[in-house]
């Protein structure tokens, strides 16, 4: 790449499913590339599939371009509104000699060919010199040369002679195959650099024939590595999380995953880890684009967003946890309040905000299953609940720190030590073996309650074991 030319670039998805982190991870490196070269991002819709797409996958697209906060500067562009001039370019294809009318089926394809011969179409239309017609496919002709794909990436990648076959380029319905739309969108939009997944790179030599055979200067390539999963295999929809909004579902935030998915193939040259989109624009660079697989990993994307959540000042992570605890907080008169004050206690101790339901929806609504409590409990912890029920309802300042002088000393009347005495008393108040900081939890639910919460469990076990 020049560095000082500004680069057009284009997000090309096609709207065939569930927008996912590998598309995220294209658009962000081009749109890298268009801000740091003070270029552009044209934004096309691939939906020459009809059969594939869907309209709601399509809004899907924006919508996740829109949370990932990355934007275009032109577009969306709609292949399938540009059918007929992708036609009128196959026929000029067609009367310049580049094209040529086919009628073999693939069984008759088949037929022909000697035992050994290399897979794909034999040429056998070639000079046939046939009209456009039922049946009939027009096929590009491919020169008797090996092809060089010079790629950003990956650096010249050959092609070698007879590798590639005369491909279609307009099915006999006259539907324009992908390849070719691609290529005259690319070349009707001034794209300069072509920045996406590694799996075209084996139809790359096609388009780049096509920009020959139209005159038009060939864009550099850049294929982005893969991304596999643990067990190295490419991710997949079937055996992996891949869609950007079920993570955004899960409470992943933008940033984190935009810091993560930076790291996915670049390689920022040391140990650093955490930027911002911002300093990814003055960071990134397709220098350090490696090649090789990139393992997708979710526990070190866990561990971005968690490091982010961290590092939110505390209304921006009440904003963004919000949604998430919503319906919870309706749930009780003081819910707001409540929430306000155990945001701060569980703000580092979450991965993701869908976990926080169920670490503090305790504060909102609490209807435990006793027994199950109960069963829980060790052999001295029902004379543990009575004992801190009774201490903790003489208590005049219900604080945390309050509540935590008090156990302590109950803990010690009782020979034991405070975690022992903790445990039941967690189980009772928030009906959990593991939450929040346990007396700032108390301190927020009040004397009342978390007396009456002990007393409810105390009563249980008694009732239980008579
Ligand atoms: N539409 C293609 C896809 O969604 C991308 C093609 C391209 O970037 O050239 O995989």
């Amino acid at each position: 790449m020049h560095p000082s030319r500004p680069e057009k670039v284009r997000f090309a998805p096609s709207p065939t499913g569930f927008f996912h982190v590998g598309s995220a991870r294209t658009i962000l490196y081009n749109w890298l590339v268009a801000r740091q070269t003070h270029g552009s991002l044209l934004l096309r819709i691939d939906d020459t599939d009809t059969e594939r797409n869907r309209e709601e996958w399509v809004d899907g697209i924006y919508r996740a371009i829109q949370w990932l906060s990355l934007d275009w500067d032109e577009g969306p562009i709609r292949q399938s509104s540009r059918i007929e001039h992708y036609q009128s370019v196959a026929f000029d294809l067609l009367k310049s000699g580049h094209a040529y009318w086919c009628d073999c089926t693939r069984d008759a394809v088949e037929a022909r060919k000697a035992p050994g011969t290399p897979p794909g179409y034999d040429g056998f239309c070639r000079d046939r010199g046939l009209e456009q017609g039922p049946g009939r496919a027009l096929r590009f002709r491919v020169p008797d040369a090996e092809v060089i794909v010079s790629d950003l990436i990956r650096g010249e990648v050959t092609f070698p002679r007879g590798s590639i076959e005369d491909f279609i380029i307009l099915k006999s319905s006259l539907a324009p195959l992908y390849v070719l739309a691609n290529v005259i969108d690319d070349i009707d939009f001034a794209i300069t650099t072509v920045l996406r997944a590694e799996e075209h790179l084996p139809t790359t030599p096609k388009a780049v024939l096509i920009h020959q055979a139209l005159g038009a200067p060939i864009p550099q390539f850049g294929h982005l590595p893969v991304l596999v999963n643990e067990q190295r295999r490419k991710l997949s929809k079937r055996r992996d999380r891949v869609a950007v909004e079920d993570y955004r579902q899960l409470g992943y935030l933008p940033e984190p995953m935009i810091n993560y998915l930076a790291l996915l193939g670049w390689n920022p040259g040391d140990d650093r880890e955490f930027f911002t989109l911002a300093e990814l624009v003055q960071a990134f660079s397709l220098d350090r684009v490696g090649h090789s697989p990139a393992f997708f990993d979710e526990q070190r994307l866990l561990h971005f967003n968690k490091s982010y959540l961290a590092s939110l000042p505390m209304a921006s992570f009440a904003t963004v946890a919000r949604p998430f605890v919503a319906a919870l907080i309706t749930m009780h008169p003081d819910g707001e309040e409540r929430f306000a004050r155990i945001a701060p206690e569980v703000q580092t101790r979450i991965g993701t905000l869908s976990e926080l339901p169920k670490m503090i929806g305790f504060l909102f609504t609490f209807a435990p299953d006793y027994v199950e409590l109960v069963g829980k409990l060790r052999a001295d912890d029902l004379s543990y609940l009575t004992q801190a029920s009774a201490t903790l309802l003489d208590l005049k300042d219900f604080t945390a720190g309050e509540i935590e002088t008090c156990l302590r000393a109950c803990a010690d009347s009782l020979g034991t030590n405070l975690r022992k005495l903790q445990a039941p008393i967690r189980l009772a108040v928030t009906g959990a073996p593991v939450g929040p900081p346990l007396f700032s939890s108390m301190a927020i639910l009040g004397q009342n309650e978390c007396v009456a919460r002990i007393n409810a469990l105390a009563q249980t076990a008694a009732n239980s074991h008579p």
